[in-house]
């Protein structure tokens, strides 16, 4: 849970102006728009409320027909001016809204794409991403609320002052009949309102807050849901399995906690609207009464009341609407603050890289010779180590097998090589030095891997193989043609251009072998000089495996190939065998080598494969 900070009303209006100044970065145009449509919406009842009153005046003082159409007319003009202004900026400031939506959430998307992968795989990053997103969804708090914010305070500023000015004459001493009483009525209510209004509003926020807390896991169990529901495994399940009961079921027990945490906050919030309420209506019927009062004694003509009464009602509204901002101002401020830290401002250091950067350039196409010295490594907040003491040479040009049991530190020996993560203890060296003391753009650019989970965008075919938006057709097509995918590629109505997945409305379906293909394809077309196939086939027959391995080892002739298999017989033309136990290093040599060692693990892993590929062979000719 996270913890609080109680933070006071000038530093949340600091982070609000702070907010509002990454939000102009990302998109000025919407601010005009949005400034001008809530002036004219503030401005609109004034405009009525003076031209209304002149109208009288001129009636009930008797004038020609002619300056009472006059000033119809002017009113007219004005209030379909306003009108037709605030129509105008609403639209202009819808479409622009929308962009910005979409763009605090990019730069959210973008902050992660930045992150250290050893941050993504662990809970801090997760837990701040996904309060900020419930903070928006529940209560409509954070930087996405910072325009109306600021609008709220400028309307109440407008509302207030405007109010003042039309309703000053009548609150002048001397102007016929006592209202003194009135006006201390008037004023006392109005502080009434703004001490309730104060302090029921901090209550309110106080019990939102706690129930964004309470209800973090329900709306985990929301969002999982509601994405299972499309997800392609998940909706195949639902099918086979009759789920859907299941997760009705699920959604009513959630829908009635988080109503048994709400209600509370419904109670709370009705009364407050009610007391509120009260006090602007008795603001009002004081008004009538003070401007009835002057009014009888002949102090002003009679339209005028009109204009007194509407402004004394919208002076106290005025007022109301800014202690909502205030209010709004101290509690979007935290929210703004967490999103804030989370993007790293756009100008700090990001938040969620820490990855020490080195400053030695990766030497172009030279003999590579990686060492790991005395590697251990445990995954954040484990304590068991993923790899102890594994020491192992890699050199460009040769071909290495990693073998071993599920869980054995395979994939974890890939991850520390690619620097996704730093060993904890040991270090790994390239041509003799650190290889934390490189460039971390160019030592990435050493490694092709083809990771068992790898994923494809729904993007066109060839942006998925050159990972790229600009990319050398003929060289995209010859590394689906290596990876044999070259037929299917030209089969596809728009060959390249042909979108991946339904998510497009051109978009094909890809079948798991394809898709390994792809992978295998970007792999090849990325060039790099050392090429990694973590299981991407394991889904994939033994006989298509090995047709994939066969093929990949012509591709890569000259380069490091490590390949990452538990179908031993794939891996057994590899020149070097690297079999890990428990994390451990336990067996390092030829195939031939390492089954001559007939205690050894990998002739146990060896033998237990032979048997159960026989005994698959048997039963299927049975
Ligand atoms: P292999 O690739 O041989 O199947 P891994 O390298 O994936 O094995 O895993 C080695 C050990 O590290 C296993 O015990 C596994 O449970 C653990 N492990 C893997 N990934 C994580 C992770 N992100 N967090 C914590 N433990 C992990």
């Amino acid at each position: 849970m996270k913890e609080k900070q109680n933070t006071g009303f000038w530093e949340s209006l600091r982070v609000i102006l702070k907010t509002a100044r990454v939000i102009s970065r990302m998109d000025w145009k919407n601010i005009p728009a949005f400034v001008g449509n809530q002036f004219f919406l503030t401005i609109h009842p004034f405009v009525t409320l003076y031209f209304s009153a002149r109208i009288l005046d001129v009636l009930a003082a008797g004038a020609q027909w002619e300056s009472c159409v006059k000033w119809v007319i002017a009113g007219l003009a004005c209030n379909y001016g306003v009108y037709l202004l605030e129509r105008l900026t609403a639209c202009m400031n819808s479409v622009e809204g929308i962009t910005l939506y979409w763009q605090l959430y990019q730069e959210m998307s973008r902050v992660m794409m930045k992150a250290d992968y050893e941050e993504l795989e662990g809970t801090a990053i997760r837990e701040a991403k996904e309060r900020i997103e419930r903070s928006a969804q529940m209560f409509w708090y954070g930087p996405w609320e910072v325009p109306g914010v600021l609008m709220s305070v400028a309307q109440g500023l407008t509302i207030t002052l405007v109010s003042f000015i039309l309703a000053w004459p009548v609150l002048l001493p001397g102007r016929g009949g006592d209202i003194s009483w009135g006006v201390f009525g008037v004023l006392l209510l109005i502080a009434g309102t703004v001490i309730y209004s104060l302090s029921s509003e901090k209550k309110l926020y106080r019990l939102k807050e706690n129930s964004l807390d309470k209800q973090s896991a329900e709306y985990r169990l929301e969002s999982f849901l509601y994405d299972y529901a499309e997800e392609q495994n998940g909706a195949k399940d639902i099918r086979l399995y009759r789920q859907q009961d299941m997760i009705w079921s699920r959604y009513d027990h959630n829908t009635q906690t988080i109503r048994q945490i709400a209600a509370r906050r419904r109670s709370l919030q009705a009364k407050i609207y009610g007391v509120r309420g009260a006090l602007a209506q008795s603001v009002s019927y004081l008004a009538y009464l003070i401007v009835g009062i002057r009014a009888l004694s002949g102090a002003f003509p009679i339209g005028s009341i009109v204009q007194y009464v509407g402004a004394i009602t919208r002076l106290s509204e005025g007022i109301r609407v800014l202690v909502y901002s205030v209010q709004q101002i101290k509690m979007q401020g935290p929210h703004c603050r967490e999103y804030l830290d989370f993007i790293g401002d756009g100008t700090e250091k990001e938040k969620y890289a820490h990855k020490q950067d080195g400053s030695i350039d990766v030497a172009p196409d030279v003999d590579y010779v990686f060492e790991f010295d005395h590697v251990c490594f445990c995954y954040p907040g484990t304590e068991k180590p993923a790899l102890q003491d594994v020491s192992l040479t890699l050199k460009k040009g040769e071909h290495y097998a990693i073998v071993g049991m599920n869980g054995s530190g395979k994939t974890t020996f890939i991850k520390l090589l690619c620097r996704l993560y730093e060993p904890t203890e040991g270090r790994i060296l390239l041509n003799g030095i650190d290889i934390r003391e490189y460039r971390y753009e160019q030592y990435r650019k050493l490694f092709s891997v083809v990771f068992q989970d790898f994923c494809l965008m729904s993007f066109p075919l060839g942006e998925n193989v050159a990972a790229d938006i600009q990319y050398d057709e003929e060289r995209v097509m010859d590394c689906l043609d290596k990876a044999g995918a070259g037929k299917w590629a030209q089969s596809l109505p728009q060959k390249l251009r042909q979108p991946l997945y339904l998510v497009d409305q051109e978009g094909v379906n890809v079948s798991g072998g394809e898709a390994q293909k792809i992978a295998i394809a970007r792999a090849l077309y990325k060039g790099a000089p050392f090429v990694i196939l973590d299981e991407p086939t394991a889904a994939l027959d033994p006989l298509a495996e090995a047709e994939i391995y066969t093929r990949f080892r012509d591709l890569v002739e000259g380069k490091g190939a490590i390949y990452i298999s538990h179908r031993l017989s794939s891996c057994r033309f590899c020149d070097t065998i690297a079999v890990f136990h428990e994390g451990r290093l336990v067996q390092l040599g030829g195939h031939e080598k390492l089954l001559a060692d007939k205690g050894g693990k990998y002739a146990e892993l060896w033998q237990a494969q032979a048997q159960y590929y026989q005994e698959n062979d048997r039963k299927q000719m049975e």
